[in-house]
C-alpha cells in the first residue's frame, strides 16, 4: 500500500505583521502575519531542517533511497540541493536524487514521480522537501501575500499515515505568476483574469473530472485541499463542485504563514492531517500549471503526526519583527556593521573533506572511553586513545547550554551573536552559534535543539553549518 508514511515542516519563527507593511506604505494591510526567513535562513536551509522534522516521524528502519528537493527559490541557480539534502540525511550514495524547480506544485510532481518508482522497485521510500522564500515588489499586494515556509513528506509502503487510493494530474498552460531570468520579484497580471481563467477553471474542471472518474461523490471526502492563491476562489470552487464550504474545506493558513509556494500544498495537508481520524478520507490538489490531484485514506497511525515539533506547535512559536529588518535580511536594504575584519571563507576542498562533519553532523566517539568529541579528533581527550573511533551522529540531538557568551562586535544582521559551549544530552560538548532567540533570555542549562543554517554568505558562496535554538516547549 502506498501512501504518505510521514509529514515534516519547518515554518520560520519570525512574523511579518502585514499592518506593519501596509503602515510603512501607508496602503491597506491584508490582515494578518506573513512568515519570514530568519536572516540566516534560504530554502535550502529550510528544506533540511523540514525534512529532518519528517524522518524523526518515521518509523524505525524506513531508510529513504530517493530524495527530491522541490523550490521555485533555490539558492543556487546551478547545483543539485537534493545532494545536499540526501548528504545531510546521510542516505546510502546510490540514492537517487532531484531538484524540481519552477512549479507551485512541484511537491505533487515529486510525489507521482515517488510512486512510479515505488511500483517499479526503484525506490523503496521517497523524501519529497519543498520549500520557498519568494519576494514580492514591495508596495504591492504580493509583498504582503508571500511567506517563508518548508514541509516535507514521505512517500512509501511501510506503515502509512494515509494511503494514496487514487491520484491524477493535468497539465494547462497558463501565465500567471512567474520570474524570468533576472527577477527578483515574482511577477503576475491582472487579478481577475488569473483567478477566474488559471486557478478558478484548471482546478475545477480537472477536481471534477477525477471525481467522475473514480467515482467518488463530493460528500465522500472530510476533507478537501484545494491549495491556490485565494481562500475566496478556494470556496469558490469548492462549493461550485458541490463540498461544504464550512465542514469540508482546508483554510489556507493565509493570516498566519502566507503563501508559501511549493511548500504550501504539503503545509496545508499537514494542517488537514494534524485534525484527521482513521478512516477519513481527503482530496488533496495543487495547482501550477495544471493541476494534480490524490485522494488519501487516513490509517491507524495517523496520530504520529502530532509528535514532537508538529505543525501546531510551529505555528504557536512566533516572534515578530518591523519592516526595516525584514528588507535587510532579504537583502533590499544595506545596513552598516561594525568595522571588524570579515569572516574567512572555509576552502571548498576542506568543505568537501569535511562533509560529513558538516552536512550530516557527525562526531566521534572513542571506542574504549566512549567519550563523544566534535569535531572529530585522532586522539581521545580522555583517555588518550589513538585512532580508535566510531561514527557519532549529532544531528537530531537535544543538548543544554553550558555556558555561552555574547558578542556585539561580530558583523551579524542579527546582532548581537550569542555563541554557546553546549553539552549535549548522551555526551558530547561543542562550541555553537545560537539562532531563533532574544540573546537577553539565554540561560545556562537552557535546553536547545540543532538547526541547519547559513553560517556565512560570501560573494562566491554561501557557508552552510548547523546552529542551535530554543528547544520548542
Ligand atoms: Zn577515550
Amino acid at each position: 500500500m502506498v501512501g504518505i508514511t510521514s509529514i515534516g515542516f519547518h515554518i520560520p519563527v519570525y512574523r511579518l505583521p502585514r499592518n506593519v507593511i501596509a503602515g510603512a506604505w501607508q496602503t491597506r494591510s491584508l490582515g494578518g502575519d506573513k512568515a519570514v526567513a530568519g536572516h540566516d535562513e534560504d530554502s535550502l536551509t529550510m528544506a533540511i531542517n523540514a525534512a529532518h522534522d519528517c524522518i524523526s516521524r518515521l518509523p524505525p528502519k524506513t531508510d529513504a533511497s530517493a530524495v527530491f528537493f522541490v523550490s521555485t527559490s533555490s539558492p543556487y541557480k546551478e547545483k543539485q540541493v537534493g545532494a545536499s539534502l540526501a548528504s545531510s540525511l546521510d542516505l546510502p550514495p546510490n540514492s537517487y536524487t532531484a531538484d524540481i524547480a519552477g512549479s507551485m506544485r512541484g511537491a505533487t510532481i515529486a510525489m507521482n514521480l515517488a510512486m512510479g518508482m515505488l511500483k517499479g522497485n526503484l525506490a523503496k521510500q521517497a523524501i519529497i522537501s519543498a520549500s520557498d522564500c519568494r519576494l514580492g515588489l514591495p508596495q504591492t499586494d504580493l509583498e504582503q501575500r508571500l511567506g517563508d515556509a518548508a514541509a516535507c513528506v514521505s512517500i512509501g509502503e511501510n506503515d502509512p499515515i494515509a494511503e494514496i487510493i487514487a491520484s491524477y494530474s493535468v497539465f494547462d498552460e497558463f501565465l500567471d505568476f512567474w520570474r524570468m531570468e533576472h527577477d527578483t520579484f515574482v511577477k503576475t497580471w491582472e487579478e481577475r483574469f488569473v483567478l477566474s481563467e488559471g486557478y478558478m477553471r484548471v482546478v475545477r474542471k480537472a477536481v471534477s473530472e477525477f471525481l467522475k472518474r473514480n467515482n467518488m461523490p463530493a460528500e465522500e471526502f472530510s476533507k478537501v485541499i484545494l491549495c491556490g492563491p485565494d481562500a475566496r476562489s478556494q470556496a469558490g470552487i469548492a462549493k461550485a463542485l458541490g463540498f461544504d464550504e464550512k465542514a469540508q474545506v482546508q483554510e489556507p493558513l493565509f493570516s498566519a504563514i502566507g503563501q508559501a509556494g511549493s511548500a504550501e500544498p504539503l503545509i496545508m495537508l499537514g494542517a488537514s492531517l494534524e485534525k484527521a481520524k482513521a478512516g477519513d478520507r481527503i482530496l488533496f490538489a495543487a495547482y501550477g500549471d495544471g493541476c494534480d490531484i490524490f485522494a488519501l485514506e487516513v490509517k491507524e497511525s495517523i496520530p504520529r503526526v502530532l509528535e514532537g515539533n508538529s505543525l501546531g506547535k510551529q505555528l504557536s512559536r512566533r516572534t515578530n519583527i518591523g519592516y526595516e529588518k525584514y528588507l535587510s535580511w532579504r537583502d533590499l536594504l544595506s545596513v552598516g556593521f561594525p568595522r571588524r575584519p570579515d569572516p574567512e571563507m572555509r576552502s571548498i576542498t576542506r568543505r568537501w573533506r569535511e562533509q560529513k562533519r558538516i552536512l550530516a553532523f557527525y562526531g566521534a566517539k572513542c571506542k574504549k572511553c566512549g567519550t563523544v568529541q566534535y569535531p572529530p579528533q585522532r586522539v581521545c581527550v580522555q583517555c588518550r586513545s589513538k585512532d580508535d573511533f566510531e561514527d557519532y551522529k549529532l544531528s537530531g540531538r537535544t543538548a543544554k547550554v553550558f555556558t555561552f557568551a555574547t558578542d556585539g562586535l561580530t558583523p551579524s544582521k542579527a546582532a548581537p551573536v550569542v555563541n554557546a559551549f553546549l553539552e549535549f544530552d548522551g555526551g558530547g560538548r561543542m562550541i555553537c552559534e545560537l539562532t531563533d532567540c532574544d540573546p537577553a533570555s539565554v540561560k545556562i542549562g537552557m535546553p536547545v535543539e540543532l538547526t541547519f543554517r547559513k553560517l556565512n554568505q560570501f560573494p562566491d558562496m554561501y557557508d552552510y553549518f548547523w546552529k542551535a535554538r530554543p528547544l520548542a516547549v
